[in-house]
């Protein structure tokens, strides 16, 4: 496995590896079983794997939050050497934004709710520097986790509207023994906040069972999920929606399946989670 710093070394190994599918995972580092499970993924698909780990400036609107994210980029490149990746890219902040650097990509409707409306700049960080990523690994396959739903969304968008060659594959959430979804931010959670941060996937595990049972409307549904989180004394809710699965524009029913999606404080420390659901088709369409 090699690690490079400079885009001259990341072309280098893309020119060598020329006429190779390769898979790319894009990261920010402090890898997780979550991570691992798309670079596994990658690593079966393509020839060559690249990965690379930046924690991105500008997708952080809030600069306690850049300051506080974790890292530890030795065990992150163990990590990635035990799964046969071929190359590492670990480029410094003035490498990726150089003086003078003044082009974003921005994606339109699909990033003003959620995420987007709770983060402002947020995905445009994400988009510019995805965008940056795809036009230097040149990647047949690109892997990004449904864990971050909407960023998902927002990159498939992104490659259809610009055109770019590159699959872009969703992986399934990896969770915690009890349900917590696997995140770099759950190692800044104290002892009694990760005790508590279950209480997102009890919501939407709640949800799912109700919308088994039959309860179709959004507002039931959000409501018996608050009350949930707020039974976890250090929880606040950010939000919590039932969205179309394409659009992400809030639904009132749920008729044909939907995105449940939240986003809640533990103390200082910001999760996410969701689900997606698919439910019969209403009797009258059938
Ligand atoms: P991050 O390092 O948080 O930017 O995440 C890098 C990639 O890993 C993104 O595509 C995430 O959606 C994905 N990812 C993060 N956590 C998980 C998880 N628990 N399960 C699956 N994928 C994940």
């Amino acid at each position: 496995m090699i690690v490079v710093q400079t885009i001259e070394d990341l072309r280098k190994f893309r020119r060598e590896a020329a006429g190779k599918s390769l898979g790319l995972v894009p990261t920010m580092g402090f890898l997780h079983d979550g991570h691992i499970s798309l670079v596994k993924r990658a690593r079966a698909e393509n020839e060559k794997v690249g990965v690379s780990i930046f924690v991105n400036p500008a997708q952080f609107n809030d600069p306690t939050d850049l300051a506080a994210y974790p890292k530890d980029i030795e065990k992150d490149l163990a990590m990635l050497r035990a799964e046969g990746v071929d190359l590492v890219w670990t480029p410094a902040p003035e490498t990726v934004y150089p003086a003078g650097f003044q082009t974003h990509v921005a994606v339109g409707e699909i990033t003003r709710q959620l995420e987007g409306a709770a983060r402002p700049g947020h995905f445009q960080g994400v988009t510019t520097v995805v965008a940056k990523l795809f036009n230097l690994f040149q990647p047949q396959r690109a892997y990004f986790g449904q864990k971050d739903a909407q960023q998902l969304a927002v990159i498939r968008q992104m490659v259809l509207d610009l055109n770019i060659d590159t699959e872009v594959i969703g992986c399934p959430i990896v969770r915690e023994g009890d349900g917590l979804a696997m995140s770099s931010r759950n190692a800044l959670l104290s002892a009694e906040a990760r005790g508590q941060a279950t209480c997102l996937y009890q919501a939407l595990c709640a949800a799912r069972t109700a919308v088994d049972d039959g309860e179709r409307n959004a507002e039931v549904l959000k409501q018996m999920m608050r009350q949930i989180i707020d039974r976890a004394a250090l929880a606040k809710v950010d939000y919590i929606s039932i969205a179309d699965r394409r659009s992400l524009i809030e639904l009132q029913q749920i008729d044909a399946g939907a995105l449940i999606s939240l986003a809640v404080f533990l103390g200082e420390v910001r999760l996410i989670d969701n689900l997606v659901i698919e439910t019969e088709l209403p009797r009258e369409t059938l």
